[in-house]
């Protein structure tokens, strides 16, 4: 079961936890973002007993995100008074937001985590090879100076510096351009699967995308991807705006205020895009061209609270395919527009929107619905998809419900109902299994928790997870002696796979307090989304490995067989002989399959004839598998064309071939073999392993490292194909 966590710290904004796809969590509190990664337990613990299945203990490590050295980003100096912001100047730069990106860019395709600080700077952070150590890889507004400042040829703190004196010659806005008050990630944009063995990285990992609001009501987005090796030292993360939006505060941003009055227009400049959520891609493919390819069109919707109004955005983007037989990356063109999607009620509802926002698909079909935070309800708008597609705006088949929040309030005698209008402060949607009904869950800082079947006749009921919260205040309460005063307050809610995390603390009453940091906690409670214990079996990366059964394992290994012999046309002519033959070896000892072995046959007779080499042995067992390939004597190995075949490191002498999991030298010493390539991993530090399956494979870096050049491009290729477990689909680990 997952236990309740509990964290010596007090967190520093509303949403401030966040779970990603590998499982690990992010919370946000003040200086520090603390990350929790759940521990995997293998089949066996060190002493050999059976590890404990039924908790689950977590990793916990932090870091500091508010330091920035002179060259990340300057100190601002104080500007005149109609750009002056206090979160710039001269806040902490606490955290005040923080979200996982999709997996996909990070390291070994891991998820790689936002941090906006108040001082509006939003970071990414990734983890190094040191375990538990974090380092900021990316300055997103960086991206936006560059893309609005394009005047400045780097950004050198003193070019900076005369961009904030432009400023207050001109009286414009500059600088508030690159301030970023809210952010969303973009849900990945994938080029649908088209019936591939082995669809290629954008395909199941996609194109990244990130949206941002500034200071000066811009909604930017941008577009987020890995560097060219030879950048990455410098800069791991390529950021880019591809696209902008200005959203200027509308006249009618609030109905109890006197258009253009003097208090009006000076509320007026004030108001920014908060609270940014983005919806699904809705793909479209065009006419196909002669290789079957055609181009796609995509269209995503973003929407911001700005004011008390709901702004909604469209962004589409066009894929188009480059050459088929280009090598080289990206194999798709990629070009953004963004709009303002006015179909979307914006100014002329009476909602008074307070935020925050989710989306959900497909609650009905052709439709894309989103709920959004408004003063004391929760209000659900249902949108055709053509609306969401902006292809009609006048037609307004958009619908939109209200639902009332209220809460009892009871004074011995009688009980009445009241609004709840205090604001909301976690929100998220989970989906139900069978049925594929989203649910929103929803929070606010009093406690009060419901949850919300998405649906016009859906009914506010209390959640079920909250008597998980309700057993931790009681617990406090009795504990202290509060009489029933105590008050569990929620700061955010997270969902994974069907799990919510709820981030709690718990105060003495409804009162002023006096805390020193050492009392602060915060607890993380889990549950599923009916309110039954959390198992550690729901989620994918606590999962027990696949691997134990020999058929399974077989049967995976024969897949990345099928790639290595299949000749396909990113392999083609590129991977090195000695994976070739190391693979077809493979095959014959291990493979079932009659394909299989006819493709090692052909690409050991291929072998044969390039290098000048006796595979004959090998070719006749390629008829009946199983068995063991004799280790080549000394004079083979030193022969031409010998590097084909494998050495022992330490003695020099051939290596035999009995089975796909170890590998054993002529006189007895013994290594494990690489999962991908099947070569034996003879030496420390040049390999990568899945934490779950305790298999290894070969670093298509770090073997680069440790000088073996002639294997590096093909472990490229290889971990470019397989670049997670092959067992069990996991992320691996340096
Ligand atoms: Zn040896
Ligand atoms: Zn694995």
């Amino acid at each position: 079961m997952l236990e309740p966590l509990e964290l010596q710290v007090f967190p520093s904004s509303y949403n401030c936890i966040s779970w990603s796809e590998d499982g690990e969590i992010a919370v946000a509190a003040g200086e520090f973002v603390h990350i929790l990664t759940p521990k995997v337990s293998s089949k066996k613990e060190a002493n050999g007993t059976t590890a404990n299945a039924s908790s689950t203990e977590w990793h916990k490590t932090r870091f500091r995100t508010n330091v920035f050295t002179i060259n990340e980003w300057p100190i601002m100096f104080p500007q005149p008074r109609d750009h002056f912001s206090v979160g710039a100047e001269q806040s902490f730069s606490n955290v005040a937001g923080v979200a996982w990106s999709p997996p996909g860019l990070g390291k070994y395709r891991r998820s790689v985590l936002a941090v906006l600080t108040s001082n509006m700077v939003l970071t990414i952070y990734a983890p190094t090879n040191n375990p538990g150590k974090w380092t900021r890889i990316a300055i997103v507004n960086k991206a936006l100076e560059r893309y609005f400042h394009e005047s400045i040829e780097n950004d050198t703190l003193s070019s900076r510096t005369q961009s904030f004196r432009k400023d207050i010659e001109d009286h414009t806005a500059r600088t508030r351009k690159s301030n970023i008050r809210s952010f969303t990630w973009i849900p990945p944009l994938k080029v649908p699967a088209q019936d591939q063995l082995y669809p290629g990285p954008e395909t199941r990992w996609g194109t990244s995308l990130l949206a941002i609001t500034n200071e000066d009501n811009d909604l930017v987005f941008l577009h987020v991807q890995q560097s060219n090796p030879e950048h990455v030292s410098q800069e791991p993360l390529r950021v880019q705006a591809v696209s902008t939006v200005s959203l200027p505060t509308s006249a009618g941003f609030n109905q109890s205020l006197q258009p253009n009055s003097l208090l009006a227009n000076a509320v007026r400049s004030k108001i920014r895009s908060l609270y940014l959520a983005s919806g699904p891609w809705l793909y479209q493919s065009h006419k196909q061209n002669s290789n079957g390819e055609g181009s796609i069109s995509a269209t995503v919707n973003v929407a911001t609270v700005q004011g008390s109004n709901l702004r909604v955005v469209i962004l589409s983007a066009s894929l188009k395919p480059r050459s088929r037989n280009s090598q080289e990356e990206p194999r798709f063109d990629l070009s953004f527009n963004a709009t303002e999607n006015t179909a979307v009620p914006a100014g002329h509802t009476d909602f008074v929107f307070t935020g925050p926002i989710h989306w959900a698909h497909n609650v009905q079909p052709g439709r894309v619905s989103m709920a959004v935070g408004a003063r004391a309800m929760v209000a659900f708008i249902d949108i055709p998809e053509s609306a969401y597609r902006g292809q009609d705006s006048e037609t307004s088949d958009v619908k939109s419900h209200r639902f009332p929040i209220m809460v009892e309030s009871r004074d011995g005698i009688s009980s009445t109902q009241s609004a709840l209008h205090e604001g909301i402060s976690g929100m998220t949607i989970t989906m139900a299994p069978e049925s594929e009904m989203p649910t929103l869950h929803f929070a606010s800082v009093g406690g009060y928790a419901a949850v919300l079947p998405l649906a016009a006749t859906g009914e506010l009921s209390t959640a079920p997870w909250s008597d998980k919260v309700e057993d931790l205040r009681d617990r406090f309460d009795i504990d202290r002696d509060l009489g029933g005063l105590a008050i569990a307050r929620i700061w955010g809610l997270a969902s994974l796979q069907g799990l919510i995390a709820t981030a709690v603390t718990l105060q003495a009453g409804d009162m002023i307090e006096y805390r020193i940091n050492a009392e602060d906690r915060l607890s993380i409670v889990f549950s599923t989304a009916d309110g039954q214990p959390a198992n550690p079996e729901n989620l994918a990366c606590l999962r027990e490995s696949p691997i134990s059964s020999v058929d399974f394992a077989r049967e995976r290994r024969d897949h990345v067989l099928q790639y290595i012999l299949g000749n396909h046309i990113e392999t083609k002519d590129a991977l090195s002989p000695k994976v070739l033959y190391a693979a077809a070896c493979c095959a014959i000892v291990q493979s079932q399959s009659a394909e299989l072995l006819a493709h090692a046959r052909e690409v050991l007779e291929r072998l044969s004839a390039n290098g000048d080499l006796d595979l004959s042995d090998e070719i006749a067992r390629c008829s009946d598998s199983g068995g063991t390939i004799e280790a080549r004597p000394a004079e083979a190995l030193n022969g031409p064309g010998g590097e084909t075949f494998e050495k022992c490191e330490v003695c020099d002498a051939g290596i035999a071939w009995h089975s796909a999991e170890e590998a054993r030298c002529a006189t007895g010493h013994v290594f494990v073999r690489c999962n991908m390539t099947f070569l034996a991993i003879q030496e420390p530090g040049i390999s990568k392993f899945c934490p779950k399956c305790e298999i290894e494979y070969l670093d298509e870096d770090l073997v680069g490292l440790a000088g073996h050049v002639d294997i590096q491009e093909t472990c490229k290729i290889l971990s470019n194909a397989f670049d997670t477990c092959v067992y069990c689909d996991g992320k691996l680990r340096a």
